[in-house]
This record gives C-alpha cells, structure tokens and sequence, in this order.
C-alpha cells in the first residue's frame, strides 16, 4: 500500500495560504524569523495570504512576554499577516471534535492501557532493544473490555504497512515506512488535544496549501499525514498540503546554532547589536536561499524572485560579520532623519536630533552598526572641557599646542563657516607656516572631538557650528 503524497502539484491550482506557527516559550530567535520570513515570502510571491498562528498549547511553558516579542519582532521585520493572529489554544474544543471524528470512523481508536502498564511495555521494550513505540494493544479490542468509567486516550490508527513519501519541495523525495510509526495519541485522557493534532485541524480550518518550517518538523510530517488522510476519507476536502522543510540555521563553526553563535532573540539585533531590519532581512533571505550571487536584495525584489526552488538543502552557517556588512550597506542607503532619530533615542536626553539629521550623511559612511553611528556622533555632543583618549592627547604635544592657536586665530576670521572656505583658509595657513596639512588637522581632530577618528576635519567644524569649534580650538591652543 504505498502512498505518494505532496507532490508538488498535489493540490489544485489555487491560492497559496502559508502560515507562521511559533511555539511562544521562547523570543524570535533567528530561526524563527527567517522561517516566517520564507513564509511570508512565498505567499507574497504568489499573491497568496500568509498567517500567524500562536502554538500556545504548552499552557507551562508559554508566556505572554514570548508571544509580545514574537509579534514585536515580526512587526519590527515589517512581516504582515492578512488575519489577526490565531490562538491555538482557544481551539482545543475544535480538535478534540475532530478527534472524535475519527473515532467514530474508526480512524481511531480509545486505549485504556494505564500507564503502569504502558511502562512495564517500554520496559520490555528495553530489555529487547526494540524501539520504543505503543504496540497497538487497544487498536483491535473491543472498548466494553475495559473497567467500567476507566480513563482512556484515543490514539490515531495508523496505516501499519506500506509507506509514504513526501515530495518535499526543499528535501526532495523522503519516504517512510508505515511500521515506523505507531498509533499516537490524539486526545489525552483529560479531553485536551495532543499537539500533533492541533497543528493538523488548525492548518485546515485556516486553509493553509503550503506548509513551509523547520527541518526538524520534517519526521512530524509523517506522522500528520495520516490524520490528513483520514479526514480527507471521512470529509473530503482535506487535500495534503505542499511541505517544505528547510535546513536549520548553524553557527559559523557548523556546530548547531547556539547562543554563543547569536541565536538570540531578533530584539538583540535590534538593540544591541544596532542592525536595521532591513538588513536582517536581507540576510536572513540570503540564509538559505540564493539568487545567483547577489547579496544585495531589497525587500521588493525579494517578493518578486523568492521561490523554494532556490531554498539550499544543506544547513546554512550564520555569520555574523556579513549581516554587518549588509547592515553597513543599508545604513548608507537609509534615510538621515529615521536614522537620526533612532540615534538619537540611543543617546538619550542630550541628544539633537536636528543636528543628528544634518551630520548623519558623514556619520553613517563607515558604520557597520547604529552603535557605531552613536559612537561617532559623540563629539557632536560632548561637553567642554573635553575628555582626551590617550592618542588624541599624545596628538596634542609638542608644538601642536602653539599651531592651534595659529588655527584658532585663521578661522576666527573666517566668515563663511562652510567646509569649502574652512578648508581653503586652512590650507593658506599650512602653506604659509610650511607645514602638510596633517599637521594641523591632528591637533585640529583631537581638539575638535577628543578622538583621533572622526569625519572629515572640516565637517566637523562645520557640524560644531562657528562658536563651539572655535571654542574647542581656543580650549587646547597654548
Ligand atoms: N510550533 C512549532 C515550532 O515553533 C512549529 C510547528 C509547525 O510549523 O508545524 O517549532
């Protein structure tokens, strides 16, 4: 009895409904994102709808501050969903319905095994090295066997020979045989829905033609299929859904993503390591999935190109040196007044956005990362007297002291404060005094910001505005 399944035209040609199901004890990790970053790519690809679904089931485990950080950090990712979120556990009278739906067509069965009795099977089990697997003793008998009022389980009966494979449109043709699997439980004794189930009903009753997760979702398939079927047989319209398990993400030494290799929520992205969420999205896209070499892909053409054909099957490493990059990218690209105020909440009470905005196109050049941006514009705020690093101190020995006060002198006369005229009165100066240029932009540097790194001398000067840098100057010239 072998059975093809989700073969990539399995279902009739119609729209494409993805969903993103994250389990809330936990924050958006990497993973996560770039699974409902592939989810709701597809579906704007194909002009589809893609949902989310919260898997709250795990009462324990789950925590509204998991679930606030999800829909945060998706939000924050500008992934849209074309419904309110779906709780799976406002659904459990709908899945235990359909696990008596099966029961009585005999896609399932009630087990009274109890658990002593279940455990001195697994023990046995042990002792044979057999896998550990429900051997099916409730499956064929009659349920009036059992004690009068005893609690039971309904276990699904699935099919025990033959075997399945799924056209997987990321891992290809995978197939697994029947005996494998045995007869799980659906409804636990107190009535609530077993997980495995839920996940089924709800991606029906939300019409979802294309379930695209984690590859480690891919041995669940399996074992989903045959509630599929079943209700397929008993209802009609219960079409298996397109699978796609993608690799899962390792870190840049190949070992599984930890952690320590940045599997952090997407809220650490964001605020401390400073990265645009463009950028992430790009990256994450480009984790993964390829479109020929290209690294830059904006969002819009990311919509236009994504397709799971170009999902790789290996696991995909994070690297976090190339998010920066693209980050560094982005942040050219991006907008001085967002930027300046996404810098400007960073920095606090004492900064100026206004001015942020105006310095933010010599700022952003370099940076890899906001916290760079904050980092640079430091001087732009900083308080006279101000505090030297040790380089920039050691720039301001020797004669430096007495050249700026030349300095000080040049550009007090100066009346058109623009980095043109700056620089060419600066220039006359050096020339006249025979010295390169470099020597009085140093002092200038380490006077004007307390570094020896900054943007561009003149910019400085002109970001400071005329009465502060001179002022700056006047502090440290002899
Ligand atoms: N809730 C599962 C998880 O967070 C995903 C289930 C699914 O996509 O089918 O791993």
């Amino acid at each position: 009895m072998a059975s093809e399944s989700s073969t990539p035209d399995a279902l009739p040609a119609g729209e494409v409904v993805t969903r993103f199901a994250p389990s809330p004890t936990g924050f958006l990790h990497i993973g996560g994102a770039r699974t409902a970053l592939f989810n709701w790519l597809y579906a704007r690809h194909h002009g589809g709808r893609t949902l989310l679904r919260i898997e709250d089931t795990d009462r324990k485990r789950s925590t509204q501050e998991a679930i606030d950080a999800i829909i945060e950090g998706l939000d924050w990712m500008g992934l849209d969903y074309d419904a309110p979120p779906l709780f799976q556990s406002d659904r459990a009278e709908r899945h235990a319905e359909v696990a008596w739906q099966l029961l009585k067509a005999g896609h399932a069965y009630k087990c009274f095994a109890t658990p002593e009795e279940l455990e001195a099977m697994r023990e046995e089990q042990r002792a044979q090295k057999k896998p550990l697997r429900y051997d099916g003793r409730w499956r064929d008998r009659d349920p009036a066997e059992a004690p009068e009022g005893a609690p039971f389980v309904i276990r699904l009966r699935t099919p025990e020979d033959g075997e399945v494979t799924i056209h997987d449109r990321v891992q290809g043709a995978v197939t697994v045989k029947n005996d494998e699997l045995d007869d799980y439980i659906i409804l636990r004794a107190d009535g609530t829905p077993t997980y495995m189930l839920a996940v089924v009903v709800d991606d029906h009753d939300m019409g979802v033609t294309h379930v695209i997760r984690g590859d480690d979702h891919l041995n669940n398939a399996f074992r989903q299929l045959p509630i599929i079927r079943a209700m397929n047989a008993i209802e009609g319209n219960w079409p298996d859904p397109v699978y796609a398990h993608i690799p899962l993400i390792h870190g840049s030494d190949g070992a599984k993503l930890s952690k320590r290799h940045g599997a952090l929520g997407v809220e650490a992205y964001r605020d401390e390591f400073g990265i645009l969420p463009e950028a992430l999205f790009n990256y994450l896209l480009r984790l993964g999935w390829g479109h020929g070499d290209r690294e830059e892909i904006t969002r819009a053409e990311a919509v236009e190109l994504f397709d799971l054909a170009g999902v790789g099957k290996s696991p995909s490493r994070f690297d976090m040196k190339k998010l920066e990059n693209l980050n560094g990218h982005y942040l050219r690209e991006a907008d001085d007044a967002r930027l300046a105020a996404l810098v400007a909440a960073r920095i606090g009470e004492h900064a100026d956005e206004a001015l942020l905005a105006r310095a933010m196109p010599v700022l952003k050049v370099r940076a890899k990362n906001l916290n760079e941006v904050v980092e640079g514009a430091g001087f732009l705020f900083a308080k006279r007297p101000l505090v030297m690093t040790e380089k920039a101190a050691a720039l301001l020995e020797g004669d430096a002291r007495a050249i700026l006060r030349k300095i000080y002198e040049a550009l007090r006369g100066e009346n058109d404060w623009t980095s043109e005229a700056l620089e060419a009165t600066t220039k006359a100066l050096a020339e006249e005094q025979g010295l390169g240029l470099g020597k009085l932009a140093q002092p200038m540097r380490a006077a004007l910001t307390g570094t020896t790194t900054s943007p561009g001398i003149f910019d400085v000067l002109v970001l400071l505005g005329r009465d502060e840098a001179l002022a700056r100057l006047d502090a440290q010239a002899a």
